[in-house]
């Protein structure tokens, strides 16, 4: 744990017990400041109370007493409207914080040196962060993972001077760390995302703009207007940027052309990696990844050859384009993270002979969105609610079945792949919808997914998951 000491002998006031939250608190009794917590959910409260956490309505508290509020980043700080702790903190003139800011204050304060790299953008951003710690880790350096992905960052190890520190970063949790200074920066792209907690697209992209701001280096994806455009305001400011672009060559930056990874300086392009063959970066959406994890690493000293190997040792994600098992010439891929058509655009992008399960609670626009990836789908396997609106979709385009259950839909598909004769066929679950319909989450969905390909005769395991 960190011990938030930025705000020692200071009362504050802190909203939102979840995990991440809950966490934030302890920090900050470590740290020495007088905390009185408060969420809307009763269960939380008693949580908290029974781990020693001071407990309070914050409605009915004196406000002029503390020295911050610290905001969990889940509950909304503008829109679409300003939650009530917020309105409160605000008619009182009290800061309102994330844990993602006592994380950077507790850095400046105890080891400014310490490398920092910082990961935002609409879609990638647990990708990439996780390759950047496999590689850093795979290359023997002291790193500490967490925010939005896997531990609240709060949790990690106490700052020192040569510990790496990767961190996910939402706008959410941006938007409340107004100190944020990474060493590296690191924006991937932005696209129309959550616009009913940022209003609009230009408030959006002005709050993950705040991050390659505030870095030493801002490593941005020039693949679109609205990073282009960040990445020229940076220069003009007089910040370091580095471009990367996965599909243009640039003139200075790191670039992909398929799947070898360029450095240009001045035009003069030198290749630098290959993601030729690994499979937990297969697709362009991941050469995105591995160029923002190539600038990153390059930027805290480590080789070509090092970030080359880790690439090679990277395992991926669970749930996101993760190769479960094959059988002879047919893959399995768990992508039940897709959870609609944007999401699943890049799976069905990735490969070529498709055998596609897809359906659950659909969400606005179907799969309207992906009908020029239709031809790459050999025959669809249709679940769940979203089923008949999926078949009119598909209608004349693409052979499908409505087969109800996943269960159902990965035995058919396996037996039509197996039939299939024309090179490396893909059982792909990318479903284009929320799985609460049949799952309690993705993850069980993803779950159920490869428990029902392991059931399958004579199939091999992948990636030596579970
Ligand atoms: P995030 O943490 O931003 O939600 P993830 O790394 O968890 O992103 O990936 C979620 C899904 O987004 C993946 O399954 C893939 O379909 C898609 N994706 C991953 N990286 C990118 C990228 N660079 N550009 C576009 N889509 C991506």
């Amino acid at each position: 744990m960190i011990p938030a000491s930025s705000l020692a002998g200071r009362q504050v006031a802190l909203f939102g017990l979840g995990g991440s939250g809950l966490a934030t608190a302890h920090a900050l009794v470590a740290g020495g400041a007088v905390v009185l917590a408060w969420d809307d959910n009763p269960q939380s409260v008693e949580k908290a109370q029974a781990e020693g956490i001071v407990t309070g309505d914050l409605r009915g508290a004196d406000w002029s007493r503390f020295a911050a509020f610290v905001l969990s980043p889940g509950v909304p700080l503008t829109h679409p409207k300003p939650h009530w702790s917020v309105e409160l903190a605000r008619a009182a003139g009290v800061e309102v914080i994330g844990d993602v800011e006592l994380f950077v204050r507790e850095r400046n304060a105890r080891a400014p040196e310490a490398p920092f790299i910082a990961i935002t953008g609409t879609n990638g951003k647990s990708t990439t962060t996780a390759l950047i710690a496999h590689i850093l880790q795979a290359a023997g350096r002291d790193t500490q993972m967490g925010g939005n992905i896997g531990r609240a960052v709060m949790t990690l190890d106490p700052p020192a001077p040569q510990r790496h520190y990767v961190v996910e970063c939402s706008s959410y949790q941006i938007d409340i760390a107004p100190s944020i200074n990474p060493t590296a920066g690191v924006l991937l792209n932005l696209t129309p995302d959550h616009l009913d907690r940022h209003g609009t697209m230009q408030h959006y992209a002005g709050i993950k703009e705040r991050l390659v701001a505030g870095s030493d280096t801002a490593i941005i994806g020039v693949d679109d207007s609205f990073c282009v455009q960040i990445a020229e305001r940076l220069e003009r400011a007089g910040s370091k940027v580095v471009r990367i672009s996965r599909r243009l060559p640039l003139k200075d930056g790191y670039f992909a052309e398929g799947s070898e990874l360029f450095s240009a300086v001045d035009g003069r392009r030198t290749r630098i990696a290959s993601l030729e063959g690994i499979g937990s970066l297969r697709g362009q959406h991941n050469a995105q990844n591995a160029l923002a994890a190539l600038a990153a690493c390059l930027g805290v000293g480590l080789t070509a050859g090092e970030i080359q190997a880790g690439f090679e040792t990277f395992p991926g994600l669970e749930h996101r384009m993760e190769q479960v098992g094959r059988k002879g010439h047919v893959l399995f891929v768990n992508d039940s993270k897709a959870t609609n058509a944007d999401a699943a655009a890049p799976a069905l992008s990735s490969f070529e002979r498709i055998y596609w399960i897809a359906g659950g609670l659909p969400k606005e626009g179907g799969i309207e969105p992906l009908r020029g990836l239709f031809p790459r789908i050999a025959r669809a396997y249709l679940i769940g609610e979203g089923a008949p609106a999926f078949s009119v979709t598909l209608g004349e385009a693409v052979p499908y079945e409505i087969s109800g259950t996943l269960a159902a839909a990965v035995e058919h598909a396996a037996a039509d792949a197996a039939r299939d004769g024309g090179g490396e066929a893909v059982v792909l679950l990318s479903p284009a919808c929320a799985s609460f319909d049949q799952f309690r989450n993705f993850e069980l969905r993803g779950e159920a997914f490869r428990q029902a390909v392991y059931a399958i005769d004579g199939i091999e395991p992948v990636g030596g998951t579970r």
